[in-house]
């Protein structure tokens, strides 16, 4: 065992022997250090808990090539890039929404120069951050004011908190919804200072017992969008207008949180059920809050829309300091809503549109592409076969409604890692990939997958496979 750690070659021999790996030559000086100081650890702990007994297992050449796949592996950045082949568009633990690319753009210039972010160059004097978006909001919505957050979970948040803390909010006990990662309407109201008033039955509400619950106590009526989850056969709801018409009678501003928000009417192909902003605002909602990163297709940021007081009382809370939208996010945002002026465009040039609405016919030609590709490299080891299946939107957004979409399978032939297994070697490629398992197969959706992503799939799958 002695004349095995005498094998052991020192830190700085190692690290000399890694100085011209290319895939290291970025990585900062200290990460490095460590990752060989771990790797050399690691062989001490093989080498005393008989792991190692063999002294070619210690052969230079070998340490040196099995330390650099390790250091690469551990200098990696930790926020990295994956490969979604879910076919779940708006999949909020890979992301949510890709940005088009006129909205990376303007994120990278806002970074990489001083911008006019909360400078009025007419006046030339102090402006508002959000006077950047507040018009094309308006524009787009047919709203009277506009204000941005941070999340909309922030916008929902300190909307409750300005229009009614200490007071009541009554809404309907079929909408109490949790949202997923933690978003709950009864515990974001607690935090609010909001007082909870449910009304009706987990299936049904009605006009009336929203008219019974209102009191002097009252501040806000709201309606939540049930996102992820459906209540159906014997339920009734009440309406939008009906709810706006309650409000306008005894003086109450009503509030709706829309969830995923879409400014697209997606029924035209063949997605019905999403109302749209517009639709929100010209019912007659107060306030109306969405998400930018869901199927609005921009980046992580809560929108209010509304009647000016109520939004102007909210961009005034304390609170919005708390929740303020960054400039990235601002400059992000602002060119996705621009695309959205040409309905055409915004399908196009936005991922999360052009990856909800990709047709049927197109998906199933990408799907025979990439078995294609992937029959020659997976030969003998997996049986590849494009079949069909089905998509999400995903983010809230039309939960019982399958996107008809082609799937790629991969079932395994003799001596092929199992489904699970491949899932677990995939996570562990550069960069991952991410498929779903269905049976006895592992599926690839070319819904989320970029054209330029096919090869890289390929690629991806025969390292988690030589690994
Ligand atoms: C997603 C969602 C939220 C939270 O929005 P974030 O942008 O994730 O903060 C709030 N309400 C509803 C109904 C949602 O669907």
């Amino acid at each position: 065992m002695q004349n095995l750690f005498r094998l052991l070659p020192a830190v700085d021999a190692v690290l000399a022997d890694l100085a011209d790996i290319p895939d290291l030559a970025d990585a900062p000086r200290p990460l490095v250090h460590d990752a060989v100081t771990d790797f050399l650890d690691g062989l001490r702990a093989d080498i005393k808990a008989g792991r190692i007994t063999d002294p070619t297992q210690l052969a230079p050449e070998a340490l040196t090539a099995q330390c650099a796949r390790f250091a690469v592996a551990a200098c990696r950045p930790h926020f990295r890039r994956v490969v979604n082949a879910t076919g779940v568009v708006v999949h909020t633990n890979l992301g949510r929404s890709l940005l088009a690319d006129a909205a990376i753009d303007a994120a990278a210039a806002a970074c990489r120069r001083y911008s006019n972010l909360e400078f009025d160059l007419a006046a030339g004097e102090r402006g508002s951050r959000y006077s950047h978006v507040v018009d094309i909001l308006r524009k787009l919505t047919g709203a009277e004011a506009a204000l941005v957050v941070n999340n909309n979970a922030a916008a929902v948040l300190i909307a409750l908190e300005t229009l009614a803390k200490g007071r009541e909010a009554i809404v309907s006990r079929g909408q109490l919804v949790e949202i997923g990662g933690s978003f709950r309407i009864p515990e974001v109201m607690a935090k609010s200072g909001a007082i909870l008033r449910e009304v009706g039955a987990t299936n049904r509400t009605h006009p009336r017992d929203y008219e019974n619950a209102i009191s002097e106590d009252t501040a806000l009526l709201l309606k939540v969008h049930a996102s992820n989850y459906r209540i159906i056969g014997f339920t009734k709801e009440v309406s939008l207008p009906e709810l706006v018409a309650i409000g306008r009678a005894h003086d109450l501003p009503v509030m709706e949180d829309l969830g995923s928000g879409n400014l697209t009417d997606f029924a035209g192909i063949g997605l019905p059920g999403e109302p749209t902003v517009q639709q929100a605002v010209a019912s007659g909602a107060d306030i109306v809050t969405f998400s930018g990163d869901k199927v609005l297709g921009g980046p992580q940021a809560g929108i209010l829309v509304g009647k000016a007081q109520y939004i102007e009382a909210i961009r005034k809370n304390p609170l919005n300091r708390a929740v303020r939208i960054d400039k990235m996010t601002l400059a992000a945002l602002e060119a996705t809503l621009r695309l959205y002026l040409d309905p055409q465009t915004a399908r196009k040039e936005i991922p999360t549109l052009a990856m909800i609405t990709a047709s049927p016919e197109a998906l199933a030609k990408k799907a025979r592409r990439l078995a294609a590709i992937l029959k020659k490299s997976l030969a003998g080891r997996y049986a590849v076969k494009a079949l069909p299946g089905a998509s999400r939107v995903g983010g809230g957004a039309f939960p019982e409604h399958d996107l008809p979409t082609t799937q790629v399978s991969l079932t395994p032939l003799a001596g092929a890692p199992s489904p699970d297994a491949l899932r677990e070697r995939l996570l562990v490629t550069d960069p991952p990939l991410i498929g779903r398992i269905e049976g006895d197969a592992f599926l690839l959706d070319p819904r989320t997958l970029a054209d330029d992503e096919l090869k890289l799939v390929a690629r991806v799958l025969d390292e988690a496979l030589a690994g």
